[in-house]
């Protein structure tokens, strides 16, 4: 059953690090959008199907009124019948909510939300061009929890200026008492032509050495607390996996809604430009189709190695490759330490996944 995407490309002020298709919100621009959207849902050329996750994406959805959200929904669900246990995910920036907003949103369906908190410190917060303090983070987890959002998601950042493995592991401490029941742990990386990238915030960035160890240890404690890590960047507490994001990694079908968001359906790939002008001027516009569609194989590689239950030697003698080959490749990495075989069953160890890129390609 495919999940949907659908993309806000709207935020209060532009992080340093960040090269998402996002501009500055005005309430105009956001109204105009959401009409934008809901004509492009309601005319899209598929309807019908049934959908068992939705998942607000951005971008920074918490600046949708309730109203708003509400509309979004209720129009996705008249398209795509959302199934009664549909996952109805949106991602928050704290600074954006209060109670009152996220009781109305959990009125009009969201079960799920993902507060994009990345830091305990707010020397750190500050750096990264945050709207919020930590202390604002974790009253947003408190609204959540009031509001009856029980299944809560926050996002640690890795590697990131002023960072040590110190304040990383506090971090880490603080985010799991907060009552939350999953977390995504991401590592910065330098986007080219983003403020970040110059000279004066590389200095303050830690080494890649200090990096690989705050990773490292970042899953140690994380598995401590009862965060079981389920795919390179992602933890969770048992049952709270993210449903929505595993179907990118095994090859499910999803539609994506809105500029620069993909769809993979029926065997096809395609997506809408990074342009929010043209999205709004013209919502009835088809999709582009993407070039060139990764091999199934090579995709059943790539993305499997991502997850922590990683590839079937099985399957990829179905896909019509080699197992004895990816067999014959993996033994030095097994050797090493950076990937496991359980009776036929590849993985990555959490030192792996520090070179999955370089492993991946090999195998393929
Ligand atoms: S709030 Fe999120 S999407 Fe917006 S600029 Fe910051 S990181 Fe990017």
């Amino acid at each position: 059953m495919p999940g949907i995407y659908i993309h806000i490309p709207f935020c209060l002020h532009r992080c340093g690090y960040c090269d998402f298709c996002s501009s500055l919100a005005s309430s105009e621009a956001v109204e105009n959008y959401v009409k934008a959207l809901v004509k492009c849902i309601s005319g899209f050329s598929v309807s019908g199907i049934f959908a068992d996750t939705l998942y607000f994406g951005g971008g920074t959805p918490s600046l949708l009124e309730p109203s708003q959200m509400a509309l979004i929904i209720d129009t996705v669900s008249q398209k795509f019948p959302l199934t009664s246990d549909c996952e109805i995910t949106t991602e928050a920036n704290p600074g954006t909510v209060d109670e009152k907003k996220l009781r109305a949103y959990r009125f009009a369906g969201i079960n799920r939300i993902s507060f994009g908190i990345q830091s305990c410190k707010d020397n750190e917060l500050y750096t990264l061009g945050r709207i919020h303090t930590f202390s604002e983070a974790l009253s947003a987890i408190d609204f959540a929890h009031a509001s009856g959002i029980e299944n809560v998601s926050a996002d640690l950042m890795l590697g990131i200026p002023h960072q040590t493995l110190e304040t990383a592991l506090e971090s880490v401490e603080k985010f799991t008492d907060s009552g939350i029941t999953h977390l995504s742990a991401y590592m910065l990386k330098i986007e080219p032509g983003t403020p970040f990238d110059s000279p004066g915030i590389r200095s303050l960035l830690p080494s890649d050495d200090e990096v690989a160890d705050i990773y490292l240890e970042t899953v140690k404690a994380l598995d401590k607390r009862g965060f079981k890590q389920y795919e390179i960047s992602n933890f969770s507490l048992s049952g709270y996996e993210s449903r929505h994001n595993i179907k990118y990694w095994t090859g499910e079908e999803y539609l994506g809604f809105g500029p620069s968001a993909h769809s993979y359906f029926n065997g096809r790939r395609f997506y809408y430009p990074s342009d929010i002008g043209g999205f709004v001027s013209d919502p009835l516009k088809l999709p582009e189709t993407e070039d060139s569609c990764p091999d199934v194989l090579e995709e059943y590689i790539m993305l499997g190695l991502r997850m922590c239950k990683g590839i079937s030697l099985d399957k990829i003698r179905v896909l019509g490759g080699d197992p004895k080959r990816v067999l014959s490749v993996c033994k030095k990495y097994i050797s090493a330490g950076l990937m496991k075989n359980s009776g036929g069953n590849l993985s990555l160890t959490p030192e792996g996944f520090l070179v999955s890129n370089g492993i991946i390609s090999e195998i393929i």
